[in-house]
């Protein structure tokens, strides 16, 4: 039986992949039926920056004719996927959603770019996203803001926004985001989707373009943790690219499996339930706790008195480590040149000035100043102590337990507009978030509810270090309990 255009974008990846290798779809197939999906949609949603349409569909009869041959035999052969923006791909625009790489075409492709293609799935185009992955609703988009398919008048998060956006709205069936605080997490319970941040040093940064180096991974945003399983394993593993990528880990896939959870004990912190948490995310998570008992697994509640550091600690060390990643666009090298320059200290100055946004240049003005001779000690170095004391925090509450369960935010998807005006609140709702990059351990963000407005809630799951398999069999085991 063939199969309609509607069941395609219906498929999770695994199914899709499953139907081109029984011949059900074609990959072309497919292909053509998310370009429809995001020739109808995207102009409202703007998911998409770059749309690659003539180069996805030559490459779909490529990769037919590899698979027919039996020379591409990936796992998710045949799937499409789209790309946050921040992600290097070799011949194609990579924006950072900033008009100071409006123009900038990657001469190389990152690490994952090449691991994704050599799986034989198909680069749909390059997704919006707040500008060089800082903020937490989408506004800070040079190409103008992501809309939330569930409420096109609320922000779809970030800031993997189009990411989210464009796998809830199915203009993706799977697509790779960033995370340095949140971004994949958050956005993906924003719009009612599964994301996946990976342990720290798992998935090569090679060729993502940098933020904050000691806190980045490439991430999943993906319709099920299935799928986020199956795209970890090609993405995930050693590269000589990349030396703070391990070189031990290897994800084990086949150990991923959606099972009881008897014996797996499970930590929720007190101080989770009493950051300003919405009524709504707070019964959704108590009623996730309530899911994982009947899956077998036990809660527990334990203290976290280091939780009050965690935001602090993260905007010091992100805006630090952004200062120095982001000198490098002096209109020199690449990206934006202002044309009124008429002197060297002019062009510098101009070039990034227009270059680069108001939240951008809010960052790096905070990271200069934390940094800056006789500033270094009172903020740097004490954030630096307070990113060791969390870290060794969560090392001991995994003496406990196998998960510590968590909010992804304190309320649901704002409505646009309302966020940008007061940037510390905005730094504020990544409290649930920032630990796991600050502590360098694996987190996934899944659906479990909705609010009084029909606006999603996710949880959050986290694990120790390089502990994805066991994070994702419970995440898959909570998906199917969900689906029941
Ligand atoms: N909202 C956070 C920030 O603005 C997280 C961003 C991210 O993970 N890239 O820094």
């Amino acid at each position: 039986m063939r199969c309609g255009m509607n069941d395609i974008t219906k498929m999770t990846a695994l199914e899709l992949s499953a139907a081109i290798r029984q011949k059900k779809i074609s990959v072309t197939e497919a292909v053509n039926a998310y370009l429809d999906n995001i020739e109808k949609l995207n102009p409202e949603l703007n998911c998409y920056i770059t749309v690659c349409r003539d180069e996805a569909l030559s490459r779909a009869a490529e990769v037919q004719s590899g698979i027919d041959s039996g020379r591409i035999c990936g796992r998710l052969a045949g799937v499409p996927i789209a790309i946050k923006d921040n992600i290097c791909t070799k011949g194609i625009k990579t924006t950072c959603a900033s008009k100071m790489l409006e123009n900038f075409v990657a001469p190389y492709n990152a690490t994952v770019i090449d691991r994704i293609n050599a799986e034989g799935m198909i680069i749909l185009g390059k997704l919006n996203m707040d500008e060089f992955a800082m903020g937490s609703t989408g506004e800070t988009s040079y190409f103008g803001s992501v809309k939330n398919p569930v409420n096109p008048e609320r922000s779809a998060g970030g800031s993997s926004s189009g990411a989210a956006a464009a796998v809830a709205a199915e203009l993706a069936p799977i697509a790779l985001g960033s995370d340095t605080g949140g971004s994949v997490r958050q956005p993906a319970s924003y719009c009612g989707v599964t994301g996946l941040k990976p342990t720290y040093s798992a998935v090569s940064r090679y060729g993502l373009i940098a933020y904050a180096s000691s806190l980045d991974q490439i991430g999943i945003i993906g319709k099920n943790s299935a799928d986020c399983a199956a795209l970890f394993d090609v993405i995930s593993g050693a590269d000589e690219r990349d030396m703070t990528c391990s070189k031990e880990f290897a994800f084990d896939y086949n150990s991923v499996r959606a099972e009881n959870l008897s014996g797996k004990r499970i930590g929720i912190a007190n101080e989770f339930l009493n950051v300003g948490l919405s009524p709504a995310v707070k019964q959704n998570l108590l009623d996730s706790a309530k899911r994982f008992e009947t899956l077998g697994a036990s809660i527990d509640y334990f203290d976290l008195p280091e939780l009050k550091y965690a935001v602090p600690a993260y905007y010091v060390i992100a805006c630090a480590e952004a200062s120095s990643n982001l000198a490098r666009y002096d209109g020199v090298r690449f990206g934006h040149r202002s044309e009124a320059a008429k002197t060297l200290d002019e062009m510098f100055v101009f070039s990034r000035s227009e270059g680069l946004g108001d939240e951008v240049r809010r960052r790096i003005m905070l990271g200069s100043f934390v940094l800056s001779q006789g500033y270094y000690d009172a903020y740097y170095k004490k954030a630096v102590t307070a990113k060791q004391l969390i870290t060794k925090a969560f090392e001991k509450a995994f003496e406990r337990y196998d998960f510590i369960l968590s909010p992804v935010t304190p309320d649901t998807a704002p409505v646009l507009g309302e966020s940008l005006g007061n940037p510390l609140k905005m730094y504020l709702s990544d409290i649930y978030t920032v630990t796991a990059n600050l502590a360098g351990i694996p987190a996934v963000s899944l659906p479990c509810g909705y609010d009084g407005n029909g606006m999603p809630v996710g949880i959050q799951l986290m694990a120790k270090r390089f502990g994805e398999a066991e994070l994702l069999s419970a995440a898959t085991a909570f998906g199917k309990e969900a689906d029941l």
